[in-house]
């Protein structure tokens, strides 16, 4: 990848970025989505001026009611610009890796686009999880969708086998919503477990629910160390198995090769 591909990739990002700081406070909500951008306090339309993702906010900090602009646009922005990058360089990276050699073979071109959109519904569901601790069904459906008309175009030869691992993630998803009562995950982390098995197939699910678990306990860990959480206090699943997703993607192969290397 060149400077200006990693540049067009910030941009993209950024404007991505502010699309899904209006989406993730309205969907929630459910607030008509659509239409230009307003102030979350008095309502007033913002000129193109008042929307430049991250700039607007640096320069002029709040709203002409006088209302601050809350910090999560631009921490949405940014971090959404980081991830857009950080996959453009992860894809560069490792496109020769099984699974990113496998959606090349069959996506071609359009490889990188499909992996950004698939981010983009990534980062929505992350940050409401965070924000209000639930997965909203329409982003897990338009996940579904996405990856229901990738296999159906493009792999279905893999369809039925990629399927199979969707329902035992599932399942294995539902006996722990089942067992631990409802307090260790909500129905939402159960839904979603199904749509990104199915999307990753079999090698990749194990990875993906190991590592979900794993960044989960470490979190879980750190969190209680400094006091933040108490025990019972519910911390979203969604963003470990979201984090995970990205990273078996991505960085799969190469997590199981330097783990073999170990033993
Ligand atoms: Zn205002």
């Amino acid at each position: 990848m060149t400077l200006f591909e990693y540049l067009t990739l910030l941009i993209f990002g950024l404007v991505s970025g502010s699309f899904l700081g209006m989406l993730t406070y309205r969907l929630p909500r459910s607030l008509h989505f659509g239409g230009r951008s307003y102030c979350d306090h008095c309502k007033r339309k913002l000129s193109w001026s008042e929307n430049l993702p991250l700039i607007s906010y640096l320069v002029l900090k709040k709203c002409r009611c006088g209302k601050k602009i809350p910090s999560r646009y631009p921490l949405i922005e940014a971090a959404t610009a980081g991830f857009f990058v950080l996959t453009g360089f992860a894809y560069s990276a490792n496109i020769n890796s099984g699974f990113l050699d496998t959606l090349h073979s069959r996506l071609g071109p359009a490889t990188l686009p499909f992996l950004l959109l698939i981010v983009m519904v990534l980062m929505a569901l992350a940050v409401i999880d965070i924000e209000r601790q639930i997965l909203p069904d329409a982003l897990v459906y338009i996940l579904g969708l996405i990856f229901a008309v990738y296999f159906i175009l493009f792999a279905n030869n893999l369809l039925f086998s990629h399927l199979l691992w969707g329902y035992l993630s599932f399942l294995f998803f539902l006996t722990i919503y089942l067992v631990t009562k409802r307090r260790g995950m909500g129905f939402g982390d159960v839904k979603l477990s199904f749509v990104l098995g199915s999307f990753l197939g079999f090698e990749q699910s194990i990875l993906w629910l190991f590592g979900a678990f794993t960044l989960g306990a470490v979190a879980g860990l750190i969190l209680l160390a400094v006091r933040r959480a108490k025990l019972g206090l519910p911390i979203p699943f969604g963003p470990f198995l979201l984090v995970s997703f990205w990273l078996t993607v991505f960085y799969g192969e190469k997590i199981v090769g330097w783990y073999l290397k170990l033993l």
